[in-house]
This record gives C-alpha cells, sequence and structure tokens, in this order.
C-alpha cells in the first residue's frame, strides 16, 4: 500500500489551463475518486499521476518517490483505460500476459500470474478466448486484470464503466469495489457519474473547470456542499435565491420570495460564508428532505403550500414538480402511503429548517 500525492500540481496546454493547482494526498489503500462534467480536468490529472503527460508546474509523490517526470512504465501503477485498449486479435491470456512479457517474466511466472489475475476478476475458464468473442462487461474485466497481473502499488480507472449497460453497470462498480477491499490496494478513479463516486469512493474530489472544488468523503461533499456547483452537481437539490432578514442565536431567517421566509440553522452554512443581515445567500434544499405537512405542522415555519406541476410515482417514492409562489420545488417522498396527488392539486409540504443548506 502507497500513498499518493499530488503537490500545487498544474498542466497548461499552451493556452488552455487543463488543470490548475491541484493539491492532494490520497491515503495508503484509498479509493479516491476525480469527479466532474466533460472538459473539467480529471482525465489530465490521472495522466499525469500515470506519467502520459508531465505536469507543467508541481510535484507528483509516490510514497516517498518524487515520480513527477518518471515514465510510465517505471511507476509501477496499472491503468484501465475507457475503451479498454485490449489488442483484439489476441487470446484472453495473451492480453493479460503482455505487461509481464514486456518486463521479461519467465514462462512458469506469467502463467502463473496470469492465471491468478484471471480468477481475481472470475475469468479463469475464458483464457483461450479471443477478445471479440467476448461480451462487453468481459472485456471490461480483462482489462482490469491486465492492470492487476502486474502487481501494481496504485491502480488506475478512467471511466471503466462507460461502455456498459445500467444494469452491469451496477453489478461490475460492486465487483470492483470488493476487489479493491480485498487487494487493499490504493485506486485513483475517474467518472462523471455522480452516483458511482458516491457509492465507491472512500473521498471523492469534485472538479470543475480544471479547478479543485472539493474534496471529501461521499457524505461530506452531499450533506456539506461547498458551493452551488458541488450542491447541484452531487444528487439533485432545489436552489433558492434569498436575502438574510434576521439571525437570532442558532436561528437564521432567509427570505426567498415577497411573502416567503424559511428559517435554518446557522451551523448548516459553507465553510467561510459570514452569516450577517442583508446578504445574498443560495438556499440549498434537498427533493428528499421535503415532507407532506402533518396537520399540525402547517401553520409552522418553514411550512408552504405547493401546486403539483407534475407528479411521478416510481415504486420506492413519490416525486412532485410543485410551484411554491414563483419558486419551483422537487419534493421526494419515500414510504408514501397516501394518494399521490395529481397536476393542479394542492399540498401543504413543510421543511425540516435542519434540512435548509446555506452557500455563501
Ligand atoms: P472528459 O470526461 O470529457 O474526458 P475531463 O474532465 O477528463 O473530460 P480533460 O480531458 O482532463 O477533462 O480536459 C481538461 C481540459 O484540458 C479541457 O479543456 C481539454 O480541452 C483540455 N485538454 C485535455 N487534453 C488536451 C490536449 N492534449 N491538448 C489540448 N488541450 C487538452
Amino acid at each position: 500500500m502507497i500513498d499518493v500525492a499530488l503537490e500545487q500540481v498544474s498542466k497548461e496546454f499552451g493556452k488552455v489551463k487543463g488543470v490548475q493547482n491541484v493539491d492532494i494526498r490520497i491515503k495508503p489503500g484509498e479509493f479516491f475518486t476525480f469527479l466532474g462534467p466533460s472538459g473539467c480536468g480529471k482525465t489530465t490529472t490521472l495522466r499525469m499521476i500515470a506519467g502520459f503527460y508531465y505536469p507543467s508546474a508541481g510535484r507528483i509523490v509516490f510514497g516517498h518517490e518524487d515520480v513527477t517526470i518518471l515514465p510510465p512504465n517505471k511507476r509501477n501503477t496499472g491503468m484501465v483505460f475507457q475503451n479498454y485498449a485490449l489488442f483484439p486479435h489476441l487470446t484472453v491470456f495473451e492480453n493479460v500476459a503482455f505487461g509481464l512479457e514486456v518486463r521479461k517474466k519467465s514462462k512458469a511466472e506469467i502463467t502463473e500470474k496470469v492465471e491468478r489475475a484471471l480468477g481475481q476478476v472470475h475469468l479463469g475458464d475464458f483464457g483461450h478466448r479471443r477478445i471479440d468473442q467476448l461480451s462487453g462487461g468481459q472485456q471490461q474485466r480483462v482489462a482490469l486484470a491486465r492492470a492487476l497481473v502486474i502487481e501494481p502499488k496504485i491502480l488506475l480507472l478512467d471511466e471503466p464503466l462507460s461502455n456498459l449497460d445500467a444494469k452491469l453497470r451496477e453489478e461490475t462498480r460492486l465487483e470492483i469495489k470488493r476487489l479493491q477491499i480485498e487487494l487493499g490496494i490504493t485506486t485513483i478513479y475517474v467518472t462523471h457519474d455522480q452516483a458511482e463516486a458516491m457509492s465507491m469512493s472512500d473521498r471523492i474530489m469534485v472538479m470543475h473547470g480544471g479547478v479543485v472544488q472539493q474534496i471529501g468523503t461521499p457524505e461530506e461533499v452531499y450533506h456539506r456542499p461547498v458551493n452551488r456547483f458541488v450542491a447541484s452537481f452531487i444528487g439533485e437539490s432545489n436552489l433558492w435565491e434569498g436575502v438574510i432578514e434576521e439571525i437570532r442565536g442558532e436561528e437564521v431567517k432567509i427570505r426567498v420570495a415577497p411573502s416567503l421566509v424559511l428559517t435554518a440553522l446557522a451551523r448548516n452554512c459553507s465553510p467561510n460564508t459570514t452569516l450577517t443581515v442583508g446578504t445574498k445567500m443560495t438556499v440549498s434544499i434537498r427533493p428528499e428532505s421535503v415532507r407532506e405537512a402533518l396537520p399540525e405542522e402547517q401553520l409552522r415555519t418553514n411550512a408552504v403550500v405547493g401546486k403539483v406541476m407534475i407528479s411521478e410515482f416510481t415504486g420506492i417514492s413519490v416525486n412532485y414538480l410543485l410551484q411554491v409562489q414563483a419558486l419551483s420545488l422537487k419534493a421526494m417522498f419515500v414510504n408514501h402511503k397516501t394518494q399521490v396527488q395529481q397536476r393542479g392539486d394542492e399540498l401543504y409540504i413543510y421543511i425540516p429548517k435542519e434540512s435548509v443548506y446555506l452557500l455563501g
């Protein structure tokens, strides 16, 4: 197990700033994910760790070794590419053996290690098959076996599930996670899929426009987003603009519409935000924290009437798009027992003050 440090790493492509000042320390054995939309710089960062790009500035350190300008084959990393980059005319065995042959290992060692790697990805009986005789999911596992067979210190995965259909993607992400825990290998994973990142990672680095937005556990980035971008990119959120009207002890009153003032708790706000009367804030409310108001809650603060614009029954939940005065509000009721409301119906809803998050 080895740790990976990026110290103020930047990469420029001519005038284009690919990534700027990435500063992270990935712990030994950690499953660490770079998450963000297309073009945010996650692949560029991974490629610098693999050695396919050299940084324009900064240092990359594995354990105690500075690898900033070390060629890829000297870094002891195993990489799975988005398109797998397998040799279609070779067999599964030959594909997986490739890295060991390049390293001039003996025939006996190659056979033993390839068989072990194929066993790890449940392809023990597939060694003789040609790549073009395999399904997409099986090809994905060959790519994983090929990365693991060299017993790398660090496993790098670049959108490894994006070519699989939704069901297989879910199964495979569990498989990768199981293997990663079993091997205890430091793993860096690139994806634009927030559900994938949330379900697999120990920590996530959220990127946007080449700049790191937040680094934290899935719970931290979900429940304590540092800004509007993170709040909207991770999960769903209702984002309303408001102005602070009153601060009394722990409670903050914020006006979000001419006749709607919400109460929030001062501790539920993004870091480095100063709460003062008159300050503009973004209010973030997760759809699943909105509830149907109980009769005794209907006159309380944070109870509002919403008009149903769209309702959908998914089996697990009823999802509503509501109009609250001039605002729209997504609400998700899990374990919903009462009748599903239809377009035009009115619904009393309640937003617990603990669930109102303030973004500076
Ligand atoms: P995607 O998910 O689409 O691969 P990404 O988040 O991985 O996106 P990068 O591929 O790292 O993003 O790209 C970051 C920025 O750097 C983009 O603006 C991209 O156009 C630019 N870029 C990446 N590679 C090069 C290159 N070889 N030459 C010039 N610009 C590049």
